[in-house]
C-alpha cells in the first residue's frame, strides 16, 4: 500500500525565516577562546548591572516551590499598579513581554487579518503575526525614522487588526510622540505602544490608555530592572482586551519566582533608577563620542541603545572588527539595517573599551 503523503507543518511554519539568532555568552566565549567574563555583550540591550541584590536574595529563599504560581498574579500586579498607577484590572504579566506579543495576536487575529509595521522596528513584530494567520503590512520611516502617519494610515483597511508601534523605537531610539499617537488613536485600529524601554526615556503615552479604548502599553523588567534572564513582561490593556488576554493565557505563564522578582524589584526602584542614570549619562557621552568617527553616523537614542550608520557598507566589517576584540554589537541581515550596527549602552568600561575599538578600525 503506498503511504499518503500528509503535510505535517502548517505552512505559515514552513515558511517562517529563521530570526537571525542572538548567541548566548557562553556560545560567543567558547567560538571566541576567551573567558566569558572578558566579553562585552553589548547585542542585546541587556543590564549590567543586573537586579537590586534585594531580588537576588528575596530568590534565594524562596520556598514552596513544589506550588504551582499564582493564576491571577495578584501581588505582582498589585506592585505593579502601584508603580504605574494604572489600574489593576487592567494589568496583566506575560512571561517575558515577547509572551504578551502572541497573546495579543492570539486573542485578535482570525486568518487574513492585517497588521502593520513601521520599520525598521523590532524583529519580533515581523516574524510572530505570520504564525497566528496574520499579513503582515510594513511601512517605512521617514529618513530619520520618524513614523509616515499618512503613509500608516493609508496602510489600514478592513482587516487591519493592529499597529506596531515601539516608543523608544527599537532600534532607532527614537520616540513617538503624544501627537502621532493621537492621530493614529483615531484610525480606532488597536495601537501596541511598546514601551520595552521607558524607564530610560522618562517619559510614557501611558495617559492615553485612560482616554482611548484602543490603546495597550507593554513593558519589560528585560532592560531597565535587569531580569531579561527571569523574562517578566506585562501590560496595561483596554478592558475588553484585558479579559480576552485572560482568556487565551495559559493559567501558570508566569513563574513565581518571576512573580516574587517584580515585587522585590519595585520596592528597590530607587536603586534601579540610579543604574539607569548611569546608563543615560554613559549614553549621552557614548553618542557624543560617536560624532567623531568618519565612518559613522549614530542616531540620537532615549533608550539603552544607540544605532549606527556604518558608511561604504562596512557594518559587518565594523562588526567583525570589534568581535575580534570581544566587543558584541548587534548586526543586521535584513533589507533596512545591513548597513547598521546597534550598540548597547553598558558600563563607562566597557564604553570606553568600544572607542578604544573604533579608534583601531581601519578607515
Ligand atoms: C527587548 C524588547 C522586548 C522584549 O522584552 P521581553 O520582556 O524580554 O520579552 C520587547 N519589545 C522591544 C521593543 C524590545 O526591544
Amino acid at each position: 500500500m503506498e503511504a499518503h503523503r500528509m503535510r505535517t507543518l502548517r505552512a505559515s511554519v514552513e515558511n517562517a525565516v529563521e530570526y537571525l539568532p542572538v548567541e548566548s555568552l557562553e556560545t560567543i566565549a567558547e567560538r571566541l577562546g576567551v573567558p566569558p567574563e572578558r566579553i562585552a555583550k553589548l547585542d542585546s540591550n541587556e543590564n549590567p548591572y543586573g537586579p537590586p541584590p534585594a531580588v537576588v536574595a528575596a530568590l534565594a529563599t524562596l520556598t514552596d516551590l513544589h506550588l504551582y504560581p499564582d493564576p491571577d498574579q495578584r501581588r505582582a500586579r498589585a506592585a505593579l499598579a502601584d508603580y504605574t498607577g494604572a489600574p489593576f484590572e487592567r494589568i496583566l504579566l506575560g512571561n517575558g513581554s515577547d509572551e504578551l506579543i502572541d497573546l495579543l495576536l492570539l486573542a485578535v487575529i482570525d486568518p487574513g487579518d492585517e497588521v502593520i509595521v513601521p520599520v525598521p522596528s523590532f524583529g519580533v513584530y515581523l516574524s510572530r503575526p505570520p504564525l497566528f494567520g496574520a499579513r503582515v503590512v510594513t511601512v517605512p520611516r521617514t529618513e530619520t525614522f520618524a513614523l509616515d502617519l499618512a503613509a500608516i494610515e493609508q496602510a489600514v483597511t478592513p482587516h487591519t487588526k493592529l499597529i506596531f508601534l515601539a516608543s523608544p523605537n527599537n532600534p532607532t531610539g527614537n520616540l513617538v510622540s503624544a501627537g502621532e499617537l493621537e492621530r493614529l488613536a483615531r484610525t480606532g485600529v488597536l495601537l501596541v505602544v511598546d514601551e520595552a524601554y521607558y524607564e530610560f526615556a522618562g517619559t510614557t503615552l501611558q495617559p492615553f490608555t485612560e482616554r482611548y479604548d484602543n490603546v495597550v502599553i507593554l513593558r519589560t523588567f528585560s532592560k531597565w530592572a535587569g531580569l531579561a534572564g527571569l523574562r517578566i513582561g506585562y501590560g496595561i490593556f483596554p478592558p475588553q482586551i484585558a479579559r480576552a488576554l485572560w482568556r487565551v493565557k495559559q493559567p501558570f505563564n508566569v513563574s513565581v519566582a518571576a512573580q516574587v522578582a517584580v515585587e522585590a524589584a519595585l520596592a528597590d526602584r530607587e536603586w534601579l533608577m540610579e543604574r539607569v542614570e548611569l546608563i543615560r549619562r554613559e549614553r549621552n557621552r557614548l553618542f557624543q563620542e560617536l560624532q567623531r568617527y568618519p565612518f559613522l553616523r549614530p542616531y540620537p537614542s532615549e533608550a539603552n541603545f544607540i544605532l549606527c550608520r556604518v558608511h561604504d557598507g562596512r557594518a559587518h566589517e565594523l562588526h567583525a572588527h570589534l568581535l575580534r576584540q570581544a566587543i558584541v554589537v548587534r548586526r543586521y541581515d535584513d533589507e533596512w539595517l545591513r548597513d547598521y550596527l546597534r550598540i548597547t549602552v553598558g558600563t563607562a568600561d566597557q564604553v570606553d573599551r568600544i572607542l578604544e575599538a573604533l579608534d583601531t578600525f581601519p578607515f
